[in-house]
């Protein structure tokens, strides 16, 4: 700024001598070069989205500096000034990093860059240079007699100025780039470009061009708005850009308004040198053009073919859990107290077996008849919506809860209607959970959840339907967030922990056992029990994970001290666990990860867990026995049916209850029935493990019953592993007992 406006004292009447003119000419006007190029280096070395133009950039103007530099150090000293002359190489050269620059700076305005606005930027181009030629440099240089080089150069300049600014033009236009300050600014800069190079074609031409006068501040003046727009770039991350949306007017507006002009100068064409080359450039505008409608055609169909398929379930032809997230966005949003919406989760009954006994074909069959089923009973504004497997869903705008749950009832019954797949009349069932919005859940992924808590509710209870209600004790927003946290804490290794509680044998004291018993220690509600996070862990979907978790801890303990105590741990089990087909193979896994062998591990679950799916379950613990892995049936005297399972489970051990043991010191009744159940389970071949044992009477009279096992606060608490570590170590010097 400095050396321009120093620059600009001496464009008009100056100091004579060679040290003004070297002053001047050289130092001053240079400096601006100089300054200019480091501005757009510093630039580039920004982090920004336009590193790469501002890099392009320095690499114009110190082009333009080396052609300053050859011409007044060398060609203004010849005797006769050849032009052009080399610095006119330099200068031309300039050009080429310019456009690159620019095109770089529209490519990182986008958020992606279509064939068709390369083609856009050329129509624009070829039409403002027909343009150009054609009204502007024509007449002028008919005014000239220069040499053809000469012209042709000194006509290069503009020319080229012109096709630049057309390409910035049409593509700013149609990008929606109008307001964007840093391409603002270079179009200004090639403006004043334009400006000299005209003025300057006259002059040489004519061959009376004198460095230093008024002219040469055009081109400082353009150097020096490119660096301002390179310093004054502050664009951190490469953003997507203003201009996303190519559809409207606005993309043919510009192209078109090429187009024309450049019809116009055909139809003008007289036939002299200059607008030849104008026609030219209008033919060739044209040209472009046509191409230009012919891909965005191309790309509009495409586009539109894209859009739909992304959001269509290829199945069923309903839309997507995309289409689905969309819509329930907009809605959520719209949401008020008083215009609440609702959110439907459809998960179909007995889908597995249909699948399972007839085939994928017969089931994918199924799921494409639900939604010309289901489709006529919405409202107007409802969308249906596959979420994959055998899940739908219904986004209900401007909807109340009850309407959204009569609805719901009205679906299902729809979907209780018997169906014909490959010819078979089948029945299936439909679980719906019905969520609400603004409250309680007020975005798209608490209303999915509720939804989610609800169907999985309207499943369990087998009740088809079912409305999610806030829990009065944490509120909808603590157990969802509970959820999430458990999630999380399931992914890291500090918060889920094992506690374990030893097992003594009761007639000699040793510790034949330990049972892990899973802690959370949460970061805010410190250490939870299995009764609060479990039912989180159910509810989420978490139950395999966290049983993952807690294998791999016990094991990792067991690990520890086997080598020199074996004490076999105990781990428990959840419904979901015992139905997974990969238990036994994750076991052996796990097992043989961390050193131990199969006896080293007994697996605990409580009668009611097998109720689920019986035979899968029966299937898992056979596999689990033949690797080794010892069995247990855990609170046993509290389920039902106890004793029909107690036939077919493969069991090694029975835990009685803590309800069935804490009294039998003071009640005949109570004693009567562990006697009993003793003699039950060692005919089975089962030993029989007393829970809850709270003092050494209880124990004592436990052991005179028969009881093999103890476990107990009366023995120990349940203790961190390092804990337990300790006190094995103690026990095995003192018996317990
Ligand atoms: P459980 O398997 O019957 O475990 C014994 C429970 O009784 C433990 O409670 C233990 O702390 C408690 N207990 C032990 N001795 C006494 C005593 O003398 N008196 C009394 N009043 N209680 C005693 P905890 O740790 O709260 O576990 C509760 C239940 O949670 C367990 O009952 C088990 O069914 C389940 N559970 C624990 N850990 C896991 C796990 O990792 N996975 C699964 N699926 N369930 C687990
Ligand atoms: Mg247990
Ligand atoms: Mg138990």
């Amino acid at each position: 700024m400095t050396a321009l406006a120093l620059f600009a004292t001496g464009v008009g009447p100056r100091p004579d001598g060679a040290f003004w003119t070297t002053a001047y000419d050289l130092v001053l006007y240079n400096a601006v070069y100089v300054g200019a190029a480091c501005v757009c280096v510093l630039a580039a070395r920004r982090a920004g989205r336009d590193r790469r133009a501002w890099a392009a950039l320095a690499t114009a103007i110190t082009l333009g500096l080396v052609g300053n530099l050859v011409y007044t150090l060398v060609i203004t000293r010849m005797d006769v000034e050849p032009y052009p002359s080399v610095a006119d190489l330099f200068y031309l050269g300039y050009y080429l990093p310019l456009y690159v620059a620019l095109v770089a700076l529209i490519r990182a305005r986008v958020t992606r860059f279509h064939t068709s606005m390369w083609l856009d930027g050329v129509v624009g181009a070829l039409g403002a240079g027909a343009v150009a030629v054609a009204v502007m440099l024509g007449p002028a240089l008919e005014l000239t007699d220069g040499h053809t080089a000469a012209v042709l150069t000194s006509l290069a300049y503009p020319v080229a100025d012109v096709v630049l600014l057309g390409l910035l033009v049409a593509a700013g236009a149609i990008l929606g780039l109008r307001g964007d300050r840093t391409l603002l600014l270079l179009a200004a800069a090639i403006i004043a470009n334009l400006g000299g190079d005209i003025v300057f074609l006259d002059l040489a031409t004519q061959g009376i061009y004198v460095e230093g006068g008024p002219l040469d501040l055009t081109w400082l003046i353009a150097v020096t708005l490119m660096a301002t727009a390179a310093s004054a770039d502050r664009t951190a991350a490469p953003a997507g850009g203003s201009a996303t949306s190519r559809v409207g007017w606005r993309v043919v507006a510009v192209p078109l308004a090429c187009n024309v002009a450049s019809l116009v100068v055909l139809a003008l064409d007289g036939g002299n040198r200059f607008n030849s080359a104008a026609a030219w450039l209008a033919v060739g505008c044209a040209l472009a053009a046509l191409a230009r409608v012919a891909i965005t055609f191309r790309e509009v169909r495409a586009y539109n073919a894209v859009k739909a398929e992304a959001r269509t379930d290829e199945l069923t032809g309903l839309p997507n859990r995309r289409a689905l997230l969309e819509r329930a966005t907009s809605v959520v949003a719209e949401a008020s107290p008083d215009r609440p919406a609702a959110l439907l989760l459809l998960d179909l009954d007995g889908f597995k077996e249909v699948n399972d006994s007839l085939g994928h074909h017969a089931g994918d069959s199924l799921l494409r008849q639900i939604g010309p089923r289901l489709v006529p009973a919405l409202r107007g504004g409802d969308l249906l919506a596959r979420l994959g497997g055998d899940e739908f869903a219904v986004v209900m705008p401007d909807a109340t809860l009850d309407a959204a749950e009569g609805l719901a009832h009205r679906l299902r019954d729809l979907v209780l209607q018997p169906v014909t797949v490959e010819g078979i009349r089948l029945h299936v069932g439909v679980s719906i959970g019905v969520a609400s919005t603004p409250v309680p859940a007020a975005t798209v992924e608490e209303l999915l959840r509720c939804a989610d808590v609800a169907m999985y509710s309207a499943k369990t209870s087998r009740a088809g339907v079912h409305v999610y209600v806030p829990d009065p004790r944490g509120g909808t927003g603590d157990r969802l967030r509970t959820m999430e946290q458990l999630r999380t804490a399931l992914g890291r290794d500090d918060q889920i922990e094992v506690h374990l509680q030893p097992q003594v044998d009761l007639r000699n004291g040793g510790v034949v056992g330990a049972e892990a018993l899973v802690r959370w220690r949460h970061p805010v509600r410190g250490l939870l029990s299995p009764a609060d996070l479990l039912p989180a862990a159910e509810q989420a979907g978490l139950l395999r994970p966290l049983a993952d978790t807690v294998l791999a801890l016990s094991l990792s303990a067991a690990a520890s001290w086997w080598p020199s105590q074996e004490v076999p741990v105990s781990v428990n089990l959840s419904a979901a666990n015992v139905t997974d087909l990969d238990l036994p193979g994750k076991v052996a896994q796990a097992l043989v990860r961390h050193g131990l062998p199969a006896r080293a591990l007994t697996l605990e679950l409580v009668e009611d867990t097998l109720m689920t799916d019986p035979e899968r379950g029966q299937q898992v613990l056979g596999e689990l026995r033949r690797l080794g892995v010892r069995t247990s049936i855990d609170d046993y005297g509290t389920g039902y049916s106890s004793l029909t399972y107690l036939r077919h489970l493969p069991a090694d051990e029975l835990k009685l209850d803590r309800s069935l043991t804490h009294d039998v010191a003071a009640e005949p009744r109570a004693a009567a029935i562990v006697r009993h159940t003793v003699a039950l389970a060692h005919e089975l071949g089962l030993s029989l493990v007393a829970e809850g044992v709270e003092d050494d009477q209880t124990a004592a009279v436990l052991a005179d019953l028969g009881c093999d096992v103890a476990q107990g606060f009366g023995i120990a608490h349940p203790m961190p592993v390092a804990d337990f570590r300790s006190w094995l170590a103690e026990a095995r010097g003192s018996r317990v007992g």
